[in-house]
């Protein structure tokens, strides 16, 4: 393996276990993180150095002796800016570097791409100015989007149509930080990896389906290695749209039938309530049925829930990962298609990629953190910028 990469992901996994540990000594940081001292002291003097973190004043002693320094991530470190598209609305997120929220800020959001550039950079002008701090703090914006989105920052049918590279220019034009443009799986599933698991997972797959926009979504966020894999275009983990033979003849918003979103979503979930003759005028209603033990509403929920571990399994047989999460919309599902679900999924899966698998509904509630965490991402792993934390720090070893 490159030592250039060996040495930027010790880096990284130093930093999110500072971040996720406010307060950690550097002898418990080398043994959450597994590097030896010399590297965990290397990187901790770097980032002190860069202004990155802080040391902070252990009051607890573990055993004899004086009680050793902590670290946490400065408050001076720099701002990170998540983007959410919700409804309708633009959502803007501003959060120290180590992730937490301070403040927010929702538009109705515009109807063509130059008008959203301007709400944005004017958004991110407004939030830095509430919070007493200068632009020139946002180390990164992250810019979570309904819809696939190509390695190159377009945003494809159909929530979200028509942003393309000119709105990543037009804001970093104006702010002079950048712009990293992420699908809200994506954006999930780096959450999961940094807020949920501190940034130490390897390998694990994310599904959610999204309930704020139109209902329509189901999709996944692939971790491996500790970084998102996000394919050749920038559309992996497109579950949603992988074809399952218990459908009806459901359009999708794609264009296709058969797609599995139109079995799990949401919008698709009541259209099949109505079909069997249920008429459900909101998912509250669908839910509250399904807690009254109304038939035809649990029948819904549970093919649902078999048919998404039907196509989880098979996807596990492609990745072999040790760890699923199902999170958005679907933690609220998690009482009516839970046992279906895991019965179809440990079926379906390679028993020797099934007996370490590990099935959980996410923790992390309806905090916007998509957008948040994209912009982490980003500040952290994209090197050549000047804006990444350790830009400029002296080689770590
Ligand atoms: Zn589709």
């Amino acid at each position: 393996m490159n030592p250039s990469f060996i040495r930027h992901l010790n880096a990284l996994k130093i930093f999110h276990a500072i971040r996720s540990n406010p307060g950690i000594t550097q002898k418990s940081l080398t043994d959450l993180v597994g590097t030896d001292k010399t590297t965990t002291s290397s990187v901790v003097n770097s980032f002190h150095r860069a202004g990155l973190i802080e040391r902070v004043r252990q009051t607890e002693r573990s055993g004899a002796g004086r009680p050793s320094d902590g670290f946490a991530i400065s408050p001076r470190g720099g701002l990170l800016v998540g983007v959410e598209i919700r409804g309708g609305h633009v959502m803007l997120i501003a959060a120290g570097l180590d992730g937490r929220p301070q403040t927010s800020l929702s538009l109705p959001m515009a109807e063509d791409q130059e008008g959203l550039g301007d709400q944005i950079a004017n958004g991110l002008r407004g939030i830095t100015i509430a919070l007493g701090r200068e632009l020139s703090e946002v180390r990164a914006v992250g810019l979570a989007a309904p819809g696939g989105v190509s390695i190159d920052g377009r945003v494809t049918e159909p929530m979200v149509s028509g942003l393309d590279r000119a709105l990543k220019e037009m804001i970093e034009g104006a702010i002079g930080a950048p712009l990293y443009i992420n699908n809200n799986s994506n954006g999930g599933a780096l959450a999961e990896l940094f807020f949920a698991r501190g940034g130490q997972s390897d390998d694990f797959l994310y599904v959610e389906t999204d309930a704020v926009n139109d209902g329509q979504g189901l999709g996944s966020g692939i971790i491996i290695g500790g970084a998102l894999h996000r394919g050749s275009n920038g559309f992996a983990g497109e579950l949603g749209h992988v074809k399952h033979p218990t459908h009806l003849p459901l359009r999708c918003v794609c264009g296709k039938f058969g797609c599995l979103c139109t079995l799990v979503a949401d919008k698709w979930l009541l259209e099949r309530s109505r079909i069997a003759g249920n008429e459900v005028a909101s998912m509250e209603q669908l839910l509250d049925q399904a807690s009254l033990e109304v038939p035809a509403a649990l029948a819904v929920l549970h093919q649902a829930g078999t048919a998404l571990g039907q196509a989880v399994g098979n996807f596990l047989n492609m990745l072999d990962v040790t760890e699923v999460v199902f999170g958005g919309s679907l933690v609220r599902l998690e009482p009516f298609l839970r046992d279906k679900l895991r019965h179809a999924l440990f079926e379906t899966t390679f028993r020797p990629i099934a007996e370490p698998l590990t099935v959980s509904f996410s923790r992390l509630g309806e905090a916007p953190l998509d957008g948040i965490a994209i912009a982490l991402d980003g500040c952290t792993n994209d090197l050549e910028r000047e804006t990444a934390p350790w830009h400029g720090t002296k080689p770590i070893t």
